[in-house]
């Protein structure tokens, strides 16, 4: 067999993003756009708050009526009228008189501050319409008034094309009179399985058989990352079926992924399929676990190829599928945070490949930050990942054998933090 050339993860990486293409946009409910990717400027048809209005319920007053209030020597004003939130007083407040105004109400024409209720004393009627209230403090025009256009004016953009929409985001987009957004849509993935060992979870497997635990991790996957997940049923290890399977899958889906049969065993046929349907692009990637990763083009649609066993499957995709997920969803930010932190045990590098240990990132009580690699680096495991929140990186170029002691500083990828978070 001819020595594999692995490439290096960044250029597999680079390759995936080179070659998938950011899917077309449509317009969905606002909770439904709720992290995703605003395919437009969003501006505003209106000001926001279209009106002056109270930050407190209290009295609306002139401010120069107050300028000489002291405890002493309070200022009694007739408070004229009422203004709960939703009502609009249409008169403009005469100097010497105030309005009982409720918060959110718009500020008369006349007035320039409104007093909180808690230090206005009610003198008669409880300071409601056709009372008297006492002041006994001055008031500075501007004091508990919100601006019209305080968030923002009348045709300015409220949320930029390419930003993703926070919960806030959907607040003020509804603020703007948009009660749907144009976002890009969300990635159509078949999730096919190979393996003439697999059955479904719900069968007893027989001698020889395991059940398929690929196509949930990768399919639960597929939605974390943004997409909708079509899962395929299981197809054995026989290149026509595989290749019957593609064929199918590349014209109801917008990315196929498929686990297993991705190395040059006798029965791994996904790298054939792909370079005789369409154009093979990659095989090897420098990394372990998950050095077997088929990508390449069927009939224009992007077919990756992953590894069968759960723990290479799982980390080819976040390595490699997710951020071409992430592309096809018109986000900018591909890289999960990373922090170092201290190994809390030896470890041996059993690869001259760059390692991802699957790995649980803890804070001691000092502070400081520890990461404890999972007992078992099986690539056959799924309970690490389930049970870790990281992937520690042993660089390539440090030879196999060596030791990595413990307390030696590694880089790690937390998995449970999106990309583009600041930590
Ligand atoms: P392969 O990549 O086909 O050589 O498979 C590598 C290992 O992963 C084998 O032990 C397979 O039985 C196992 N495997 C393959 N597909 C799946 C799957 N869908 N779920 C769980 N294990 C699998
Ligand atoms: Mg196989």
């Amino acid at each position: 067999m001819a020595k594999q050339e692995l490439i290096p993860v960044e250029q597999a990486r680079a390759l995936l993003l080179d070659t998938v293409n950011t899917l077309e946009t449509e317009k969905v409910p606002l909770i439904e756009a709720l992290g995703r990717i605003s395919a437009k400027n969003q501006t505003s048809d209106i000001d926001i708050s279209p009106f002056d209005h109270s930050a407190m319920d209290g009295f609306a007053v002139v401010a120069s009526d107050l300028a000489n209030a002291t405890p002493e020597t309070p200022i009694e004003l007739p408070v004229i009228d009422e203004i709960p939130a939703g009502a609009y007083y249409d008169k403009v407040l005469q100097p010497g008189t105030c309005v009982r105004i409720m918060t959110g109400a718009p500020i008369p024409d006349g007035a320039n501050a409104v007093v909180k209720y808690e230090i206005v004393t009610n003198l008669e009627n409880d300071g409601r319409a056709s009372g008297r209230v006492a002041f006994s403090t001055p008031a500075s025009a501007g004091d508990n008034i919100r601006q019209k256009g305080e968030e923002i004016a009348a045709g300015e953009v409220a949320i930029k094309a390419g930003e993703p929409l926070s919960p806030a985001g959907a607040g003020l987009l509804a603020s703007c009179g948009l009660s749907q957004v144009e976002v890009y849509r969300r990635p159509r993935v078949a999730v096919i399985p190979i393996g003439s060992e697999l059955v479904e979870p719900d069968a007893l497997p027989l001698p020889g058989q395991i059940r398929d635990g690929n196509s949930y991790a990768i399919g639960a996957s597929v939605v974390r990352a943004g997409g909708i997940p079509h899962l395929h049923s299981i197809v054995p290890d026989d290149k026509d079926m595989l290749a019957a399977a593609v064929l199918e899958a590349v014209e109801e889906s917008d990315f196929v992924v498929t686990s297993g049969g991705a190395s040059n065993g006798d029965f791994d046929y996904i790298q054939q399929v792909v370079k005789e349907q369409g154009e093979l692009f990659m095989d090897f990637v420098n990394m372990r676990p998950g050095k077997a990763q088929t990508f390449g083009l069927v009939k224009n649609t992007p077919v990756f190829g992953l590894s069968g066993n759960p723990a290479a499957a799982y980390c080819g995709f976040e390595m490699l599928v997710r951020p071409a997920l992430r592309k096809m969803q018109g986000y900018a930010t591909f890289d999960r945070p990373r922090v170092w932190a201290r190994l809390s045990r030896d470890m041996k590098k059993k690869d001259s490949r760059r390692i991802y240990l699957r790995s649980t990132l803890e804070r001691l009580d000092d502070g400081s930050l520890q990461v404890r690699p999972a007992k078992s680096q099986s690539s056959g495991l799924f309970s690490p990942f389930q049970s870790g929140n990281c992937l520690a990186i042993l660089p390539e170029g440090v030879p196999a054998s060596k030791k990595v002691e413990a307390g030696t500083l590694v880089e790690c990828l937390l998995l449970d933090v999106d990309e583009g978070v600041v930590i």
